[in-house]
């Protein structure tokens, strides 16, 4: 998919978040996931920072998605701040600025949120509570499962049955950005998630 992207602004509070007026999609995981990576990847091009220590961004990231580079925004990509730093937490909003929660329960543009589960490691609580939290406020929600290329088609397998189990979800999207094509099937599920 062959996309145009523009930064548009780093948000630190509701004020500054560009006006509602295109479908947006966020995308939210544990620092080290593979968030910067998967977006890279999906855009075909190098927007979010990628690293070998986690980054500790307190910011919303914007980016606004055409088909060319002067056509209208299509589509916003929202990349939100990495959780899961502290070891234990009651809740995601402890490690999160306060401005997240109303984000992902209040904004009217937003079409999907994202959630990475990292499909190498054993489900994680913090993963779980974001899962919950978008599941009870009936915000729409996929999970994608990165880092898909480090396992074998069985263990792969395994690991996804047990993450939908322990999160209690139908459905996850494994991804890799190791892969030619490994993020196709994303951005068929990204597209259609899109209000017509
Ligand atoms: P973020 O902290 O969630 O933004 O994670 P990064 O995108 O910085 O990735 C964390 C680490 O995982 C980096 O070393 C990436 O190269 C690696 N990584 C990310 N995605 C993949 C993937 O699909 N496959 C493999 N093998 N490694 C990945």
């Amino acid at each position: 998919m062959k996309v145009s992207v523009k930064f548009l602004l780093s948000a630190t509070s509701p004020s500054h978040f560009p006006a509602p007026t295109v479908p947006e999609v966020a995308f939210l995981g544990r620092s080290n996931v593979g968030k910067s990576s998967l977006i890279n990847a999906l855009l075909g091009t190098t927007v979010a920072r990628v690293s070998s220590t986690p980054g500790r961004t307190r910011a919303i990231n914007f980016f606004a998605l055409s088909t060319s580079p002067n056509a209208p925004a299509k589509m916003i990509f929202a990349d939100l701040p990495g959780y899961g730093y502290a070891k234990i937490s009651k809740s995601i909003s402890a490690e999160w600025p306060s401005f997240i929660e109303p984000y992902l329960t209040d904004r009217e543009s937003l079409a999907l949120s994202v959630c990475l589960v990292d499909t190498n490691i054993p489900p994680q609580a913090s993963d779980r509570m974001l899962i919950d939290f978008l599941q009870q406020h009936q915000r729409p929600y996929l999970v994608v499962g990165t880092k898909a290329d480090r396992l074998s088609n069985n263990t792969l397998s395994k690991s996804i049955a047990l993450l939908k189990r322990e999160h209690q979800i139908d459905d996850l999207v494994p991804c890799s950005v190791k892969k030619p094509d490994g993020t196709k099937a994303l951005w068929s599920r990204l597209l259609a998630a899109l209000p017509s």
